[in-house]
């Protein structure tokens, strides 16, 4: 195995057979159909062609040639939009049957591939998709496709509960009575402008002949450069969920979303893949006693510092980015992944879509050590600030500070009674440039800031197990509630890009579970009655997000952004002080006071009037501000304060 990772790490490996070509995968052409396989190591290649995606023998089994730099070739004098395929590799004696690593489609739960003419799946109006023209500020909302849409209080139509069609319904709403809005319609209120779609790619967690038999969020892919096929009407139908997806797409744009695809190319569902299959012990990182690398817990390590690997990879998010429209990629454990790689992705797509017009982040870190090559820069925190700036990380220094580490359970932060996290709530309002022990940017573009996502409690089970003895996750217990609004406030004034899980703002409850990846869909949907009962903290992120979006010193993404927080102050233990140049708009400076200690504090920044931009209370004071000298910040508030330029 030793000699194995010599060989496909060495220059003369990839020398000889690395392949440059973008034609890999089966491609329509006007004589008919070419299928090309990159296979170094294989002694012969089959292509075998079916009627069905799933069943059924081969109507005709053709012997492939072998091209050079180990690319196999085949030609069909038909074209075979709608016929199904797949390899026999032989390599070492061993034959293997594989789905085409390189398809773009394919049959129920993805065992076969599907010759495709993607113009065919366009919906209409397509070619004019366009993504809404960007913000002040980048907020992104995430989302599962089963999730956002299952449950009944959402008012979607029966049949395209937890489909990708439901994303073509811009108008829902509670339980399809007509009055409060659900689903897109509830987002556009919020006033959010990325959706970030969990996977949409092919996972394998879910039968695809029996979608609501399971449920899993779908971090275990399958076929990279195709649609999961449980979210469509018809799995069976290869054609028919790369139409969908695009309509969901087209429709959130229409919505005036911007779309972000969760990728995870970190390593794949089996390590009996395709990738694997094809050209053993290429795409995996091994140790040198031969066992596989495991730095993502999931089984396997996807090799990415191999050139074949690397283009593999960056031609997927390419692809998706034009043919799918998608507007940004969220790299699951992209600690794994190496920092050549993302620069490589970041510059390709600066090159189609200009500079930072698609956003590139992901989780800087990893779930264990990986048997990378010698001298691979992995793309985790340390380094982050050597990278291109547009490449972003979430950021745990601020999610922990606000309120306690994902780690332990019971572990308090700055808004639920943790004690010492003043300095560390000050670096995550200036996004951490230039840096504090917990996490380094050299800009706030690098710094994803969220208090939640998918994984670990919701913010809401968060506060509920941390302030409530009680443990009652359907209540509104006032010191949740009032830790909540605290912990939004703050979030949404730390400079970096916005994030948030999706529900989040109602109070969203797993009732204490945890990483529910594959608990029922009745734990993990989103429930939109919810979001109506608790319609107050819904306002309170809504009137943020709109505050936010005026405020030029928070949505800086310039690497002297930090330059603009002119004064801090720690007063007293659990309150924290800033003073900030917002020059340029409305309000030429903030006066920004997150109090989570048990006493009022009152303040006079400079004897001079500001206007309460928001308050404990409310965060729409910026509508009609009142104005004043001295103020006092309740117990367990932030309070946000503008001086007008004007004065
Ligand atoms: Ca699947």
């Amino acid at each position: 195995m030793e000699n194995q990772n010599a060989i496909f790490n060495s220059a003369g490996f990839r020398r000889k057979f690395h392949y440059a070509g973008n034609d890999l995968g089966a491609r329509l052409t006007e004589e008919g159909t070419e299928f090309r396989l990159w296979a170094p190591t294989a002694e012969t290649v089959q292509l075998r062609l079916y009627a069905s995606g799933h069943e059924g023998e081969p109507w005709q089994i053709l012997p492939m040639t072998r091209l050079d730099k180990g690319v196999w070739f085949a030609r069909v004098d038909q074209p075979l939009h709608g016929t199904y395929y797949d390899y026999q590799v032989t390599v070492e004696g061993v034959a293997q049957t594989t789905a085409d690593p390189y398809a773009r489609a394919c049959g129920l739960n993805g065992t076969r591939s599907m010759v495709v003419d993607l113009r065919a799946t366009d919906p209409a109006g397509w070619q004019e998709d366009k993504a809404p023209a960007r913000q002040a500020e980048d907020i992104i909302y995430e989302v599962h496709v089963r999730e956002f849409s299952w449950d009944k209080s959402g008012g979607f139509p029966a049949a395209y509960r937890g489909k990708y069609k439901a994303f073509t319904c811009p108008d829902t709403t509670l339980y399809g009575q007509g009055e409060k809005p659900t689903g897109l319609a509830y987002l556009r209120r919020l006033g959010v402008n990325y959706i970030q779609l969990m996977p949409v790619f092919d996972y394998g967690s879910v039968d695809e002949a029996a979608p609501d038999d399971s449920f899993n969020w779908g971090y275990d892919p399958v076929n990279y450069n195709v649609p999961e096929g449980s979210y469509s009407l018809d799995p069976a139908d290869g054609a028919l969920r790369i139409r969908e997806l695009k309509e969901a797409i087209q429709s959130l744009h229409r919505q005036g979303f911007r779309v972000i695809m969760d990728v995870v190319y970190n390593h794949t569902y089996h390590r009996d893949s395709w990738l694997e299959r094809t050209v053993p012990g290429y795409y995996y990182r091994h140790w040198p006693d031969g066992s596989w690398s495991d730095g993502s817990q999931c089984g396997n390590d996807l090799a990415s510092e191999r050139s074949m690997c690397a283009a593999y990879i960056r031609d997927s998010v390419l692809y998706w980015a034009e043919e799918y429209h998608m507007d940004g990629f969220r790299f699951d454990l992209m600690g794994l992944l190496d920092c050549d790689l993302m620069e490589q992705i970041r510059k390709a797509l600066d090159q189609r879509y200009g500079r930072g017009e698609k956003l590139v982040f992901g989780e800087p870190w990893s779930a264990g050590p990986t048997a990378c090559k010698r001298g691979t820069r992995l793309a985790g925190k340390k380094n982050l600030t050597s990278m291109d700036p547009e490449v972003g990380a979430f950021c745990d220094g601020v999610r922990d500070a606000v309120k306690g580490s994902v780690q332990h359970r019971e572990s308090k932060g700055f808004v639920n009674s943790g004690a010492g996290k003043e300095n560390q709530i000050l670096a995550s309002a200036a996004a951490w440039c230039p840096g504090g022990r917990r996490f380094h940017a050299a800009a706030p573009s690098q710094v994803i800031t969220y208090l939640s996502c998918h994984d670990d409690l919701t913010l809401w089970d968060k506060l509920v197990m941390t302030l409530d003895p009680l443990k009652q996750y359907d209540a509104r217990t006032p010191r949740v509630l009032r830790a909540n609004r605290l912990a939004a406030a703050i979030a949404m004034t730390c400079q970096g890009r916005l994030f948030l899980l999706g529900g989040e703002e109602f109070g969203r409850t797993k009732q204490g579970r945890s990483d529910t990846h594959n608990d029922p869909i009745q734990l993990n949907r989103l429930d939109w009655q919810r979001a109506w009962e608790n319609q107050d903290l819904v306002d309170y992120y809504r009137g943020l997000m709109a505050l936010r979006k005026q405020l030029p010193a928070l949505c800086d993404k310039s690497p002297r952004a930090a330059e603009r927080i002119l004064q801090t102050g720690i007063p007293f233990a659990r309150c924290v002080t800033l003073l900030v140049d917002n020059a340029g708009s409305r309000w030429r400076q903030l006066y920004l006071v997150y109090n989570a200690s048990g006493r009022a504090h009152t303040i006079d920044p400079d004897g001079e009037d500001w206007e309460v931009l928001a308050d404990g209370e409310s965060s729409f004071g910026w509508q009609n501000p009142r104005k004043d000298k001295s103020f006092t910040v309740q117990p367990g508030t932030a309070l946000i304060l503008g001086k007008a330029s004007g004065d």
